[in-house]
């Protein structure tokens, strides 16, 4: 069940990254869907972004606002205003996606 949903996310998540890396005028490294009990994706010292595959339960907008965060953080490694406002700019109901994420921040502590 698992590998299912690794496998879906790498289909629906990773194609947006490419997508949102081109509209944002940013490269990285490698966009890869990890397994992470604590994080929904982070951007690594090395140009990489790692997604969990545990976004694949979460509705597309929460999805591209986790893509757009990680890859802002290309331009921008702290969360300062210049950082927020190019969240935003990519993603203008980033608020409401974050309220999401709050509320179901369980969904990172299910096995699947
Ligand atoms: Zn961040």
């Amino acid at each position: 069940m698992r590998e299912w949903y690794i496998a879906r996310a790498k289909e629906r998540i990773l194609p947006r990254v490419v997508k949102r890396a081109r509209e944002l005028g940013v490269s990285f490294r490698q966009a890869r869907i990890v397994d992470n009990r604590y994080r929904w994706g982070s951007c690594t010292v090395r140009d990489n972004i790692n997604l969990n595959w545990r976004l694949i339960k979460a509705p597309i907008f929460v999805v591209d606002y986790v893509i757009a965060h990680e890859l802002a953080h290309l331009l921008e490694s702290n969360h300062t205003p210049r950082f927020w406002n190019i969240v935003k700019t990519q993603v203008p109901n980033m608020d409401k996606a974050r309220v999401w994420l709050r509320e179901h921040g369980q969904i990172l502590e299910e096995e699947v």
